[in-house]
């Protein structure tokens, strides 16, 4: 993107005028964020991958020794592997002008056995939050890759980027432990250390949201990590949390907290009272709770199940009330109405069809029938009530019934019979 505002103009100058990373920044990000090894034969001679030096080494497998050359850290490996390539990423946060500025950069390694390892890298993006928090963003193309977030077009321009979540998952890698800060930040509570939070969000946080920098001052780093992610719900409950600060209660885990607070705000109780919002054992209390929902939930569900009952018996009574109790029949067998909601589903239980489940007993335009010899039903049937054309006659499991015809003759028979009640 060119840059069109005043502010971007300003960034890209300032962009362009950033240092490039210093080898104590360069060297940490290696050390810290790759792994480092000795790889070690059957013979017992291990390699440490850093520096090529070799050595007798006795330790244990996947433990730690140290290279007595170059004193690297190093995880004893026993393999005839040769090679190790790595890649990370880390952050360097600073400052320009007035700007807050995180500097995200991949680096790559390579070790080769017997070799120096050699590694280099390379800036990805860069976020430049203003002091109001407004963000303008830094970085090289993302390549379209539908399995890895994280490829870039490594030859196209550093510049004006709309954000993605590439970088925001990039700015939330490794941070490098010096760290600048803006005055302002600073006098909003940050005292050196991200606390694992995303500093891009942390730091806007930190600027636009007053509730941030009351956390961040009162140490409750686990609401406001929390808060870095769900804002909206620390701002509708604040007044609770208030609650639990006078309290002298600790948020220890903050979204097993917000779950319970969550739990009783469901459940209509008092969010400001301080036995219920800052309970002794949150852990058994949210459990507590969690039951305590669940019972409501089957509640609910069981009182909405009932009004739908109701519902469906009125309007079936105004579509089907007047067939209610017609009986047909050549002598042997007999057919007749479903008389209930309740009747529409045990047929449908009983042979295995659909008229229950599917609300056969709402449809206006049909009607349904069983048919029976002696206690035994042989076929369930689904006539048009316009015509009494027999639009589905199942045997049991939707399967074909063996007296289709005579069934058919006596609704024939009885068109007549059906017709009246229409009218009635
Ligand atoms: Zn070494």
């Amino acid at each position: 993107m060119r840059p069109k505002t005043r502010k971007q103009i300003e960034v890209v100058k300032l962009s362009g005028a950033m240092r490039s990373l210093t080898s104590a920044q360069l060297s940490w990000a290696f050390r810290e964020t790759h792994e480092h090894f000795a790889y070690r034969l059957k013979s017992g001679v291990a390699t440490c991958m850093d520096c090529g030096h070799e050595w007798k080494e006795t330790a244990e497998s996947d433990t730690m020794c140290r290279c007595p050359k170059c004193g690297a850290r190093l995880q004893v490996k026993d393999t005839k592997e040769r090679v190790v390539k790595q890649k990370s990423y880390f952050n360097v946060i600073t400052t320009k002008a007035d700007y807050q500025v995180i500097r995200s950069f991949q680096i790559i390694s390579e070790m080769r056995k017997g070799y120096q390892a050699k590694y280099s890298a390379m800036a990805i993006c860069e976020y430049w939050i203003d002091p109001k928090g407004g963000k303008t963003v830094m970085g090289l193309c993302r390549a379209m890759n539908s399995y890895f977030y994280d490829v870039f077009n490594y030859c196209s321009p550093f510049e004006l980027r709309h954000d993605n979540e590439a970088f925001q998952r990039i700015a939330d890698e490794w941070v490098y432990p010096r760290i600048k800060v803006t005055d302002i930040i600073k006098r909003n509570g940050f005292a050196g250390c991200t606390h694992h939070i995303n500093p891009v969000t942390l730091f806007t946080q930190l600027l636009t949201n007053p509730h941030a920098e009351t956390l961040m001052k009162s140490g409750d780093i686990e609401l406001l990590r929390y808060l870095c992610y769900h804002p909206q719900e620390v701002d509708k409950y604040w007044n609770t949390i208030k609650v639990t600060k006078r309290a002298g209660y600790k948020v220890e885990d903050a979204l097993l907290w917000f779950d319970y607070i969550k739990m009783l705000d469901r459940m209509g109780k008092d969010l400001h009272s301080p036995t219920l919002v800052a309970p002794r054992d949150l852990q058994a209390t949210h459990d507590e709770y969690v039951a305590k929902v669940e019972r409501q939930r089957i509640k609910e569900q069981k009182e909405a199940d009932r009004k739908k009952t109701e519902a469906d018996e009125a309007k079936f009574e105004e579509l089907k009330g007047r067939y209610i109790g017609l009986v047909m029949s050549d002598g042997e067998i007999v057919i007749h109405t479903l008389n209930s909601v309740a009747e529409y589903y045990d047929e449908g239980n009983r042979q295995h069809i659909c008229c229950g489940s599917l609300a056969y007993y709402l449809k206006p335009e049909t009607l349904v029938l069983t048919a029976k010899i002696g206690n035994k039903t042989i076929a369930t049937i689904e006539i048009a009530l316009q015509d009494c054309r027999i639009l589905q006659c199942r045997a049991f499991a939707n399967g074909v019934s063996e007296y289709q015809d005579r069934i058919a003759q006596i609704i024939n028979d009885n068109v007549k019979l059906i017709a009246e009640r229409k009218t009635a």
